[in-house]
């Protein structure tokens, strides 16, 4: 596979930035290994550069590798065929994309109208002189394609509703291109980055492109689906996101169950993916991430995001999706739920009273279950809504413990 170009060029010198901003923030997460925050006062990368570094993607760290495998065997199957369309060959096309070329305005450097003084974008130049720091090849297990449009990242954070009270979750800030946009616009952001590379790199970005704001940033190495809600400090009112797509549903599902302080949130995903999310029973995409999703709270398509805003180029569509939680959370145990809609959905061509045969224990009980929930036992799994997955878990917890007593 040919080596990803940088947008606008070729790969540069890789040097690290050794400037030391007077705002500084180094602490150290309790969580272990597991999790790690940074700031812009950490030790000076070792002499190997960024390829040696423990965590880094060129030695994986077995935890985070664990992290990955826990991902797969997740319920939510379209995250994967997401990442297996990311086309990271397609690199060279922005490379040769002739607004990259030209420096689009709405690419350029620094991005002058900002909502916070002193806060300026990354532009095409800039994501390029950080990949080039960093001897950066984006790896597509990680699901790395970088913004390098202003435009874009201003509107996701305008798309947000964010005010200046509000405290952000970022899921891969990256290069942070939406870091600094969310930063515009929040009074405080958390960054979650599993590359310890890009992790250790984005306090001295934001200290250059938002000094006034870099006490505000905190940066955690972690894999975001290993993280407890106890390891992020305060508690989060939103997340936003461009997540790594091989992994973007079960990503989104973990912090919804983690983290009960989010109320909102708006994730960049593959456009199938948010198709997924947001459609209603009895459609074609609906499926097991759409009904998890609804669990929570509603859904919806925030608009498009075009290929030509990353770096590598993807092979795929990309979509915004915002979600609002419930006010009120449902009632019932979350876990009965969805093992009843993973065996729904597990066989989503039969018909219920199948489909849930195994989980039932027979399909004779699976029959009394579903009618004790007011389900029709000859209809799939597809056309029915979450209430409905809710009743049926219900029936089953009533029944076992009629048996019980
Ligand atoms: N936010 C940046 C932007 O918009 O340019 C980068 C987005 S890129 C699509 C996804 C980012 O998520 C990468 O920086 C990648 O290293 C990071 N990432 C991948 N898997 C992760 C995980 N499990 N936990 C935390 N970060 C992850």
């Amino acid at each position: 596979m040919p080596e990803p170009e940088m947008p606008g060029g070729g790969p540069a010198e890789a040097q690290w930035f050794t400037g030391e901003p007077d705002r500084t923030r180094a602490r150290w997460g309790s969580g272990g290994d597991r999790v790690r925050m940074v700031g812009v006062n950490d030790e000076e990368p070792a002499a190997g550069g960024a390829a040696d570094r423990p965590g880094s993607a060129a030695q994986p760290d077995p935890g985070l590798e664990a992290g990955h495998a826990a991902a797969q065997d997740s319920d939510l199957e379209a995250g994967h065929a997401a990442g297996q369309d990311t086309d990271l060959e397609a690199a060279h096309d922005a490379a040769q994309d002739p607004d990259l070329e030209a420096g689009h305005a709405a690419r350029q450097d620094v991005a002058v109208p900002v909502g916070t003084e002193g806060v300026t974008l990354l532009g095409a130049t800039e994501v390029r002189r950080l990949a080039a720091e960093l001897d950066l090849r984006p790896t597509k297990s990680l699901g790395q394609n970088f913004v390098h449009d202003a435009n874009t990242v201003r509107r996701i954070a305008s798309v947000s509703k964010l005010d200046q009270s509000g405290h952000v979750l970022e899921i891969g800030p990256g290069l942070g291109s939406l870091t600094l946009a969310l930063l515009e616009v929040s009074a405080t952001v958390t960054a979650v980055e599993i590359d310890s590379r890009l992790a250790d790199l984005l306090p001295g970005t934001v200290a250059r492109h938002a000094l006034s704001r870099a006490g505000d940033l905190t940066v955690i190495t972690a894999d975001a689906l290993a993280i407890r809600g106890s390891d992020i400090p305060g508690a989060p009112t939103a997340l936003v996101a461009n997540l790594p797509y091989n992994v973007a549903v079960p990503v989104l599902l973990h912090l919804l169950a983690e983290l009960p302080s989010l109320r909102r949130v708006v994730v960049m995903v593959q456009a199938e993916v948010a198709d997924r999310l947001v459609a209603p029973p009895g459609s074609r995409t609906y499926g097991s991430p759409s009904v998890k999703t609804a669990w929570y709270g509603t859904a919806k398509r925030a608009g498009a995001i075009g290929r030509s805003v990353f770096w590598p180029v993807p092979g795929v569509d990309s979509a915004l999706v915002g979600f609002d939680r419930h006010p009120v959370p449902r009632t019932g145990d979350r876990r009965s739920v969805f093992a009843v809609i993973d065996a729904a959905f597990a066989q989503r061509r039969k018909t219920l009273r199948a489909a849930l045969s195994g989980w039932a224990g027979s399909p004779v009980r699976a029959e009394q279950l579903l009618r004790a929930a007011d389900v029709d036992p000859g209809l799939r799994g597809e056309m029915l809504d979450i209430d409905a997955f809710v009743r049926i878990a219900h029936a089953r917890l009533t029944a076992d413990a009629q048996v019980l007593a």
